[in-house]
């Protein structure tokens, strides 16, 4: 078993108590427009540093990664991983009120309003508060400016990790993703190798197959078709480029280039977090 040491680099400034906020208040500073009946609800988001574990997001397009790795480090760290895209899959599959017009949106690559998605992760935030959760990882939010403005409004997030790959990879990785539809692990058929060129170092990742017992219960999400991936990246690029800059300018972005799949990317990635890694020498000798 594998143990970390935290030496965690925290940006956090503190700050002096719990600060919640009604969505409807913090919007009123970055959009004026009248807001839809969901943006009464609140986002309640705990401040002060010395009272929670870390409070970091992961950025990056679709099939980067951000999943894996953000619920690699969540086990290591002790603090939920919290994907947006989660949630509103969660949101899809209950046949709630919103199922229907959630549906239509993500199966077209577009995001889901700011409205829906704030109220989905407050539901989420306030649940997780109540049973003692005292940070997160979270994982494909913000994904607009106006997100990242509401997020920094009423927490501090100490820091933004923006994995990158190159398109050609994203675009494989995310047509060989499957899912078990019974345990709901997490796999990729795709083998990307994609060689070096003009002075670029070459990109190797090999597969990451599922077990005997999962292999005949594979499905892919709906929104992993050629034609979707490309909307979803081409939006990305419009939406959330932008808010790579917003933690760029205000110092918490740390940019890490994948050099591969995850037997060479995760040690490298807990070296630029400044986690310490090492076998656990009991747990190696039993
Ligand atoms: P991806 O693989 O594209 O990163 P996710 O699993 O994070 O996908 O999200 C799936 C879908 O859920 C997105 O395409 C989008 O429709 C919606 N979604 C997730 N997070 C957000 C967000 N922060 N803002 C708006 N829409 C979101």
């Amino acid at each position: 078993m594998a143990v970390v040491n935290r030496l965690l680099r925290s940006t956090a400034t503190p700050s002096s108590s719990i600060l919640s906020k009604t969505f409807s208040s913090i919007t009123s500073n970055t959009d004026r427009r009248p807001l839809s009946p969901l943006s009464h609800s609140s986002l309640h988001l705990r401040r002060d540093p010395k009272d929670r574990n870390v409070q970091w997001v992961f950025l990056g397009c679709p099939g980067v990664g951000k999943g894996t790795y953000a619920s690699r480090l969540t086990a290591l760290l002790g603090v939920p991983h919290i994907a947006t895209g989660d949630l509103v899959r969660e949101e899809l599959a209950s046949s709630g009120p919103l199922a229907s017009q959630l549906s239509e949106i993500v199966n077209q690559g577009k995001l889901v309003s700011d409205e829906i998605i704030i109220n989905l992760l407050s539901k989420r935030l306030e649940a997780g508060e109540s049973k003692g959760e005292r940070g997160f990882i979270l994982d494909g939010f913000p994904r607009t400016i106006r997100q990242a403005e509401i997020l920094e409004d009423v927490t501090d997030i100490d820091l933004v990790v923006n994995l990158k790959l190159n398109e050609e990879a994203l675009l494989a990785k995310c047509l060989g993703r499957r899912i078990c539809s019974e345990c709901g692990g997490n796999y990729n058929v795709a083998c990307i190798d994609i060689k070096g060129e003009n002075g670029s170092p070459g990109m190797y990742m090999a597969p990451l197959l599922p077990p005997p017992h999962c292999a005949s219960k594979l499905i892919t999400r709906s929104d992993d078709t050629e034609a979707v991936v490309k909307e979803r990246l081409r939006i990305y690029n419009e939406m959330s480029l932008p808010v790579e800059d917003f933690y760029r300018s205000r110092g918490k972005l740390l940019e890490f280039d994948l050099p591969g799949g995850i037997p060479e990317s995760w040690p490298k990635l807990l070296q630029a977090l400044n986690l310490d890694y090492h076998e656990d020498k009991q747990s190696a000798a039993a």
